[in-house]
């Protein structure tokens, strides 16, 4: 084990020494180096310009074993930095299949084709570390020669912070002499910035352990890490940590701990599997334009079979009236893609399926079929339980942001979906305790 790397950071970008962004990474990297241990020396940031970056790169091995660098890893010819770190360490780049699958489905998805420019991104150093971005296209790099390592991130703050969180932090801790350990605390029905304002005392005022906050796929997480001679030891810090969170105004969001990735990943489907089970509820779905995914989830999980019951893939208008019951009245008036047609088919669904809760969830994933009342984006949901339980149902709209991917939004509205079905399920298990 080391004890004595030290580390610097490198901001690529031009925007940054414009002053057009404020550098952000940099303070959120910061703050994660000490959590690991890991001593930050200086921060320099370069314009996107080969020959100053490898002169950055130089001086900063020269002081330092670990250097991050973050932006310029984007597809375009001014993004320069994993080119120069590669000849800086004498490595060719070549392709990475997994990351070229990832980006070409990617554009599938868009709509869009895979250009020369893109086949940039599927480069990386020889034998190289990716890490892979679970937000865009870009995979951070992670580098290690004769004592020295470089780890290359992308420039969006939450790109970077999510990758840095779930794979970087995990590679980079054999460098640190102490053991880290982190628990995330999962919320819903918060935003990242708003649990932030809550929670911006204790994350000022905690060195060891750390809080952060980052917004997860299907959550907003709160990343509490702790840094002590034994796991049993930070484990404990990060537990205290936790209780005295869930005291604060974000605890009632919380729905879930978890202390692995792996666990993390699945955490919606996890609770709801739980939550289900607790209270003796069974599940079922009717997917539009998520097309199985929700059931798809669930069933990857050992135990679905106690709790899910079946679905349906509802994606032409004759299904939603034929199988499910929707009123033709209701797609006239308001279109399939409507809470009302939502809720017709979410209480089908529970008929049809026998189950005491059902989803529904029908949008405009995209690329083609948005209009301006209904971009594409757009998708509606419904939780109905079964009449026995009171038949309660609630419908809910969401407008995800534009510029995401069909796959994005379909990955998205699936994990609502199945959040919506959890407060249900807690809405009955309360009513009948
Ligand atoms: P992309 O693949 O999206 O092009 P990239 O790795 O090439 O990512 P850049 O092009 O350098 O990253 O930056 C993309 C955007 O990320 C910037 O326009 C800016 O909004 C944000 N960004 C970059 N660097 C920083 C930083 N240090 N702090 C905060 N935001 C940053």
């Amino acid at each position: 084990m080391q004890n004595h790397i030290s580390a610097e950071i490198i901001s690529v970008g031009t925007e940054l020494l414009l002053g057009d962004i404020t550098n952000t990474n940099t303070a959120y990297l910061a703050r994660r180096l000490a959590v690991l241990g890991i001593p930050l020396y200086r921060q320099t940031v370069v314009g996107d310009n080969d020959t100053r970056l490898t002169q950055a790169l130089q001086e900063a091995y020269n002081r330092s074993e670990l250097v991050i660098l973050t932006g310029g890893l984007g597809p375009t010819c001014d993004d320069i930095t994993k080119e120069t770190v590669a000849q800086y360490f004498s490595l060719p780049l070549e392709e990475d299949a997994p990351t070229r699958a990832a980006i070409e489905s990617y554009f599938h998805a868009k709509g869009r084709s895979f250009t020369e420019n893109n086949y940039k991104q599927c480069l990386v150093p020889a034998g190289a570390t990716v890490f892979t971005n679970s937000w865009g296209t870009a995979p951070g790099i992670g580098i290690e020669q004769d004592g020295k390592y470089a780890v290359l991130l992308p420039g969006p703050p939450h790109e970077l912070k999510l990758m840095f969180e779930e794979t970087v932090m995990p590679w980079l801790s054999r460098l640190s002499p102490d053991t880290l350990y982190s628990l995330n605390l999962h919320l819903t029905g918060i935003g990242e910035g708003k649990a932030e304002s809550v929670l911006r005392e204790m994350m000022d005022s905690g060195e060891n352990p750390t809080i952060a906050p980052y917004a997860g796929e299907d959550d907003v997480r709160i990343r509490i890490t702790a840094r002590a001679e034994s796991e049993e030891q930070a484990k404990e810090m990060c537990t205290a940590a936790a209780e005295k969170i869930r005291e604060t105004a974000v605890g009632k969001y919380i729905f879930a701990c978890t202390d692995t990735p792996e666990a993390a990943a699945a955490v919606v489907e996890h609770t709801l599997l739980s939550v289900f089970s607790k209270h003796g509820l069974t599940f079922g779905a009717a997917e539009s334009c998520t097309g199985g995914m929700v059931c798809e989830r669930i069933t990857a999980l050992p135990g679905a079979s106690a709790v899910l019951q079946g679905g349906i893939v509802s994606y032409a208008n004759t299904v939603k009236t034929g199988v499910l019951g929707v009123s033709q009245e209701i797609l006239d008036t308001y279109g399939a893609v409507s809470e009302p047609c939502a809720a017709q088919m979410a209480v089908g669904a529970a008929a049809q399926l026998g189950c005491d809760i059902a989803v529904a969830i029908t949008g405009i994933a995209g690329p083609d079929g948005g209009t301006a009342e209904k971009p594409v984006g757009t998708v509606c949901f419904a939780v109905a339980c079964s009449g026995s339980l009171g038949g309660q149902l609630h419908t809910y709209t969401e407008h995800y942001r534009s510029g995401l991917t069909r796959e994005r939004i379909r990955r998205l509205a699936s994990g609502r979906a199945m959040q919506m079905a959890i407060a249900a399920a807690k809405e009955v298990g309360a009513r009948q305790a």
